[in-house]
């Protein structure tokens, strides 16, 4: 994508501290690179307000009228210039913290500007800090255009006279001196057929349109480039690995899963379920490994699905393991899976880090012997110490919580890598999932198994507390039991902490036994303590489980209908629905209570009216996505989203991404090496992406 390697340092006016500060701030060093800082907005700065129309909603505003004296204010070191500056309707205060001296020898009283800048209220006068000060003589001269690009500066730029401006007046010298096009970065024949403005005209309208059509095509055709660029990429690398790679073949469907599903299963799969087996039994027969991801609801029957899919690599002479991100969800996968196994000739066990070390060696031995099937574990599996005779088939529960590395180090135990399912419940939106996991085939379960009622979703301010206190009281003594879930962040777990105490204090001061029974499990207690609180709750005979979250992924208590969420502003959307998600499993009507004090922050605000509308775990994602933009989205925190994109923005260009993707698959079809002449652009835009900032990916 280099249209010069030039340094910026050589441009005119540049000089090397500038040059400096922009490649020690934002990465630039190139002519390219600038070329390709692209404006984050546009400001339309055909209209010029009158000082008595300053007010506090304008976050930019442009005035024309002269200063009228400079002063200082403030103590030594933390003084300031100040400028009154005046036009027919009032009075209104420039300020410069740094570089008065400058400032006041460039602008005089009494000469008429035009100024620009963001306004801030103080009692009730206005001011602007750091304006941008054009004389208004020179202003009228101005030719072109009254789109002002917007460039996100740091401090250090500004606070070093590099504004918005100067990157503008920057871009231009660089587009006067150079007057020849700048080379096409896409293929010609793509560029005609899909209609789009050509490289060099984008990259000149993107930094100085001249009204927003003009900006919207130079965008589009931006956007489109960066994303195929990036699909095309995941898209190879997928082709590459799928030759690279033989996988073992199940090929047969033998005596344990016929033997399960005839005979032990004791309800119907639904139809999602029929449909994901199919999809992985045709991965598992191919004679490619198996990379798949597979996305459902919290309660959908993953779990389900993982179990067959192990049977089908035992049948055909394999071992399977499969990993959890907690000890409890560990232990909770091992009960369900023995239950459903019992009395077929599978040999099943569990190991985490409190398995004892006798115990362990039996279990190391007997899985190198062959003698065990499945192993069922936490992050423990990934020691070094446990070797499989035959592993065919990894099953990750809840991804997320695992990092790359730990995941690599999983596929290395095999000679060769063998099937791999991913199980999420955060349901991550396609846009995302076609940049994040594009290399990966994506499994949906969309459909609940039959007879769930979908969750009550309630929001109550603190204030109402005794109410709620009320309504569990009339369910407890219904039959139903309740969760009431602390928030326990890292940063602040020390008080995390004592509100989860005060909290359970609380509790058991309104539900006193011998009527009832409330248990508390949090990650501070032992193990076994642990499990002693779960199993009292999970038989029934606790009525109330306070905890922080840990519940919170894959906990299945069917009899458990009521969720109370503490601080629910503190949670994200994602971790709300996963959390929601631990009732509404049996058959009784379930409730979800938000409780939150009365302050809460826009975003937190929406955050609530959206769990309360809606159970869909995928509008959700997609809310999710808008709210905190893909880098934030949880469950990708650990991969974060891998790419740098410069322009596109994956919640809002979903339909750009996948433009793009449709082209890439099309492109490849044709050609997978990018090896045709006409495709010569593409396979330099492929070589000049940084290889590293994609490794991850093989090993997912
Ligand atoms: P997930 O792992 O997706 O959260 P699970 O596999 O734990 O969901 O399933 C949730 C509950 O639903 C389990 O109790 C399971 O036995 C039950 N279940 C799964 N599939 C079906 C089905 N097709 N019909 C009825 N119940 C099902
Ligand atoms: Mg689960």
């Amino acid at each position: 994508m280099n249209y010069q390697p030039d340094d910026i340092k050589f441009l005119k006016g540049m000089g090397p501290r500038r040059a400096e500060l922009l490649a020690k701030e934002l990465g630039i060093i190139t002519l390219n690179d600038l070329l390709r800082y692209y404006p984050y907005k546009y400001i339309d700065r055909t209209k010029i307000y009158t000082i008595s129309e300053v007010s506090a909603s304008q976050t930019y505003i442009q005035l024309r009228g002269r200063i009228v004296a400079f002063r200082k204010e403030g103590v030594k070191y933390r003084q300031r210039l100040v400028a009154s500056f005046e036009d027919l309707t009032g009075s209104i205060d420039l300020v410069w913290f740094q570089g008065a001296k400058w400032v006041e020898k460039s602008y005089q009283v009494g000469v008429e500007y035009v100024i620009f800048g963001r306004p801030a209220q103080f009692g009730r006068k206005f001011s602007i800090a750091h304006p941008e000060i054009e004389p208004a003589a020179l202003f009228e001269n101005q030719v072109g255009t009254s789109l002002y690009p917007q460039y996100s500066l740091t401090e250090k730029l500004r606070s070093n006279y590099i504004s918005s401006k100067t990157f503008q007046k920057m871009i231009s010298g660089v587009f006067q001196a150079h007057k020849a096009p700048f080379p096409e970065t896409l293929p010609a024949y793509l560029v005609e057929k899909l209609r789009l403005m050509s490289a060099d005209e984008a990259l000149r309208k993107i930094h100085l349109p001249a009204n927003d059509n003009e900006i919207k095509k130079a965008q589009y055709r931006l956007k489109f480039e960066e994303l195929l660029a990036i699909q095309l990429k995941i898209l190879r690398q997928k082709v590459g690995r799928s030759e690279y790679f033989k996988g073992f073949v199940f090929g047969k469907v033998g005596q344990l899963f016929n033997r399960f599903y005839k005979e032990m299963l004791s309800f119907e799969l639904t139809g999602a379920q029929k449909r994901v087996m199919k999809e992985i039994r045709a991965d598992l027969g191919s004679g490619r490994q198996m990379n798949r991801l597979l996305q459902g609801d919290v309660g959908s029957g993953k779990t389900l699905v993982a179990l067959m899919s192990m049977l089908l690599a035992l049948d055909n002479g394999y071992q399977a393991c499969l990993m959890a991100p907690t000890e409890i969800l560990a232990s909770q996968h091992y009960n369900t899976l023995s239950d459903m196994l019992k009395g077929l000739p599978v040999q099943l066990s569990l190991l985490t880090g409190s398995t004892r070390k006798k115990a362990r060696e039996a279990q190391l031995a007997s899985l190198q012997d062959g003698s065990l099937h499945i192993i069922v574990g936490t992050h423990a599996l990934l020691e070094d110490t446990v070797q499989f005779r035959r592993l065919g088939l990894v099953v990750i529960d809840e991804q997320h919580r695992f990092g790359v590395a730990q995941r690599a180090r999983l596929w290395k135990k095999s000679s060769e890598p063998p099937h791999i399912l991913v199980m999420t419940a955060t349901p991550i939106p396609r846009t995302l999932a076609m940049t994040l996991y594009g290399d990966l085939d994506v499994s949906v379960i969309d459909e609940m198994p039959p007879g769930r009622k979908p969750i009550q979703t309630y929001h109550y301010f603190d204030s109402k507390r005794l109410a709620m206190y009320g309504f569990l009281r009339k369910q407890i003594d219904r039959g139903q039991q309740v969760f009431i879930v602390y928030p326990l962040i890292e940063e602040s777990e020390k008080l995390d902490y004592i509100a989860l105490e005060e909290g359970y204090a609380g509790v058991t001061e309104l539900f006193k036994p011998p009527e009832y029974v409330v248990v508390c499990v949090h990650g501070r207690m032992k193990s076994e303590d642990k499990e002693y609180g779960m199993r009292l709750f999970k038989e029934g005979k606790a009525h109330i489980m306070v905890a922080t979250t840990v519940i919170e992924v894959g906990v299945d208590i069917p009899n458990a209908s009521i969720m109370v969420i503490e601080s629910a502003e503190r949670f994200g959307l994602s971790q709300l629905h996963q959390l929601r998600g631990r009732v509404g499993r049996g058959a009784d009507q379930s409730y979800c209570i938000l409780m939150t004090g009365y302050k809460l922050s826009n975003e937190a605000k929406k955050r609530i009216d959206i769990m309360v509308q809606t159970n869909d775990g995928f509008i959700i994602a997609e809310e999710d996505l808008k709210l905190r933009g893909p880098g934030d989205i949880e469950g990708t925190q650990q991969s974060g989203v891998p790419f740098d994109l410069k322009i596109a923005n994956l919640a809002r260009d979903g339909q750009i991404l996948q433009y793009a993707r449709n082209v890439a698959e099309d492109v490849l079809s044709e050609d997978p090496h990018l090896k045709e002449p006409k495709n010569k652009l593409l396979a330099r835009m492929m070589d000049s992406m940084q290889s590293s900032q994609f490794d991850w990916s093989l090993i997912s």
